[in-house]
């Protein structure tokens, strides 16, 4: 115990002196800006409960000597000084750890990577739409076939490609990101219908050179269920007339917040997910091994 306060005391101090190098040791007030170290707290709330327990773990450094300088020491207002000015904040912060991940439950987990479109800083969609795009695909396919998602890598593409005009564009969007195991997602600004006037929400694509290259692009006006309509395609399925499918593009008496696949897609999506995981153009994730035995 005694060791731990004299630590404590001693990274107090370092914070305080850490302070007086880059400016005054201010007191701090409610305006200053949120330095790194309280970034990850303000990113837990909308986060679900299993990406909760690993940013908890991830503070940095710094807060873990702020949170043992407050224990110990009576003064708390030292420990909140803003050490400098924050960097500027990562645009895709959270896309990989807090968007939902594969439910342990499922039969098999897949992996998707996400190639953002930032533009003046900002993503054309944000943490929020993007999970909500995932969480709509989790429940489809895993009520459908057993298959979830989660995002395994996040990147950034230049507000060049914020709008995609034509098939050539739709080919360079995704030619140099591809891999084979994940599926790729490209969220853009806009996406023009390539064969007639306006734009479209979302597209399955394959590259013109190599149409085993395929990925899925998706615009910033995107519907609730555009990413898993998509995915879908990826899976196989062409467009459908059942009056529950996803897949109908057609008149259909059923709302879009009720569909689903049809019993027939998801078999046939069962037999698509069985040969791209045997041709290894998906990789399956690793499950908890809580089913074992
Ligand atoms: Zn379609």
């Amino acid at each position: 115990m005694a060791v731990a306060l004299t630590r404590g005391r001693t990274l107090a101090l370092a914070l305080v002196l850490a302070g007086g190098c880059s400016g005054p040791p201010t007191p701090a007030t409610p305006s200053a800006a949120p330095g790194p170290a309280e970034r990850p707290a303000a990113a837990l709330e909308p986060a679900p409960a299993a990406a909760e327990v690993g940013e908890a773990v991830v503070t940095g450094p710094a807060a873990g000597a702020e949170v043992e300088a407050e224990a110990s020491v009576a003064a708390p207002p030292v420990a909140v000084v803003p050490v400098s000015p924050a960097p500027p904040a990562d645009p895709l912060a959270g896309f990989v750890d807090d968007t939902p991940r594969c439910p342990p439950e499922r039969d098999a987990c897949f992996g998707i990577h996400l190639h953002v479109v930032v533009d003046e800083g900002a993503p054309v969609r944000d943490l929020a739409w993007v999970s909500d795009q995932l969480a709509r695909a989790e429940e489809r396919f895993g009520a459908a076939i057993d298959v979830g998602f989660e995002v395994v890598a996040v990147d950034a593409l230049p507000a060049e490609q914020r709008d995609i005009v034509t098939r050539l564009d739709r080919d360079k969007l995704g030619r140099p990101h591809f891999s084979r195991g994940v599926v790729h997602v490209f969220v853009v600004g806009s996406l023009a219908d390539v064969d007639g006037p306006g734009e479209i929400r979302g597209v399955h694509w394959r590259d013109r050179a190599a149409t085993e290259r395929r990925w899925v692009i998706v615009s910033s006006i995107a519907g609730s269920l555009t990413l898993t309509h998509e995915l879908g395609h990826f899976f196989s399925l062409p467009h459908s007339r059942y009056p529950v499918s996803l897949m109908n593009k057609g008149e259909s008496p059923i709302p879009w917040s009720e569909r689903a696949f049809h019993p027939r897609e998801a078999q046939r999506m069962k037999r698509a997910r069985a040969q791209m995981v045997a041709s290894g153009a998906l990789k399956l994730r690793p499950r908890p091994a809580a089913d074992a035995g």
